[in-house]
């Protein structure tokens, strides 16, 4: 299953304890495929992106047809088709207010571009705020701005003189309610608060920590009564995820500003969009060109990336995804119930598609040796889970059978009885 060492740099690892990596030829709905044809059953989407299943026919046809007639153009001065499908097909579904699409390529230049918008926003308009607000625990990317925005630890300690200082609000959830909100509205009186950047109802890299969406709603109600603008970063909640197209959806919210990237093409080729309102947009439009919004990539709102996003659009319109994501996510609940009262596990908690549980361990966090166990552990039974230290979770494409969820559950359990002995 392994190949010799290699050249190649490989993202979160630590190549001296993890000298060798798993080659995968192909893939095709749940399931990755070594070139020896050994069978993965991919329980995390690939990092949280393949929504459909792998190779989803309809996107696949798009980006070859793509392929065909357009590689890429500079974005600058020029559109094309794609792009301009997606951009309406997105406000079509988006919450309302939200009118206007930039295009990039990540969920960490999502990121970026959202937060560069909300400073421009304020000195276009002449009144500079200065101050980003962040929930704690939260986990936004690996730039220097996602990180900067992102909770501190050990995965940014190195880069620390890098980073900028933002404001943090207690993380909102069962119980804490009340503190988030008063820490934010105390916070804003202060002044100079430019923008709030939250993953809406679950933090995901945090711990698959969740709250409600009557606290987002709360806290969008904070934001407003101090002018704060609200960036919604939907990089993993969107497109399903936690049960409904986007989170924000539950608490009847729409943001100021709202970040996609991950499942927007599917999750089969990178592209991302950052979405802002209208008041936005125009204060940056202007004869002076120093109000101009100074943000570009090379491949921004690549064709062939845009055309799977487009297609992707397509099969969320005439597919029956939310059906779908029903079914998983009533799947999921039922093979919860089991682990709720097993005395190795606590917290296991559920929202939309996404389970998470605490394995009872004296050694947590993450770090901990348990999470690299536990994700030895899970392959070598074939299922590829990727542990938050001993947070196990899942979140497997939308095309995740019963019996292949039964899998996911069985080697939980087995790997619960391997490391808890
Ligand atoms: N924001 C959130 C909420 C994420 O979960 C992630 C990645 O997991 C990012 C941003 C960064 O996205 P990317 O890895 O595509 O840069």
């Amino acid at each position: 299953m392994t190949k010799p060492r290699s050249p190649v740099w490989h993202p979160f690892t630590q190549h001296m304890l993890q000298p060798d990596m798993i080659e995968v030829a192909r893939a095709e709905g749940a399931w990755l495929e070594t070139p020896g044809g050994t069978r993965i059953l991919d329980g995390i989407s690939s990092w949280w992106v393949t929504t459909h299943g792998h190779c989803y026919p309809p996107i696949m046809a798009a980006i070859q047809e793509e392929a065909g007639k357009l590689d890429q153009v500079i974005f600058a001065g020029f559109t094309h088709a794609p792009a301009e499908r997606v951009a309406r097909g997105l406000l079509d579904i988006v919450p309302n207010g939200l009118s206007h699409v930039f295009f990039s390529d990540s969920g960490s230049t999502a990121v970026e571009v959202a937060l560069k918008m909300a400073l421009g926003y304020w000195r276009n308009i002449g009144e500079p705020r200065r101050r980003i607000l962040a929930l704690e625990h939260g986990y936004h990317g690996d730039t220097i701005g996602g990180m900067s925005v992102g909770a501190r630890g050990v995965f940014n300690a190195p880069y620390e003189p890098l980073l900028f200082e933002v404001g943090r609000i207690p993380f909102p959830g069962n119980g804490h309610e009340r503190d988030a909100l008063e820490v934010l509205e105390a916070v804003c009186a202060e002044g100079d608060v430019a923008a709030l950047i939250i993953e809406p109802l679950i933090l995901g890299a945090g711990g698959m920590l969740v709250y409600s969406p009557t606290v987002l709603e709360d806290l969008k109600r904070v934001c407003d009564r101090h002018g704060v603008l609200l960036i919604a970063d939907e990089v993993m909640t969107g497109w399903g995820r936690t049960g409904t197209l986007f989170a924000c959806e539950q608490a009847g919210i729409a943001p100021d500003i709202m970040c996609l990237a991950k499942g927007l093409t599917g999750g089969a080729v990178p592209l991302a969009a950052t979405l802002c309102t209208g008041a936005i947009f125009e204060a940056h439009l202007s004869t002076d060109r120093a109000k101009t919004f100074f943000h570009s990539s090379s491949f921004t709102a690549n064709p062939i990336a845009c055309a799977a996003a487009a297609a992707n659009l397509e099969v969320w319109k005439r597919e029956p995804v939310a059906e779908r994501i029903a079914t998983l996510g009533q799947n999921q609940a039922d093979r919860l119930v089991a682990f709720r009262s097993d005395p190795r596990f606590k917290a296991a908690r559920r929202l939309g598609t996404i389970t998470a549980l605490e394995l009872e361990v004296r050694d947590s966090g993450y770090l901990a040796e348990v999470g690299p166990k536990l994700y030895r552990f899970f392959l070598e039974r074939g299922v590829l889970l990727r542990p938050l230290g001993n947070t196990i979770y899942v979140m497997p494409p939308y095309c995740t059978t019963a019996d292949e969820l039964d899998v996911i559950y069985q080697a939980i359990s087995a790997g619960a009885d391997a490391l808890t002995q």
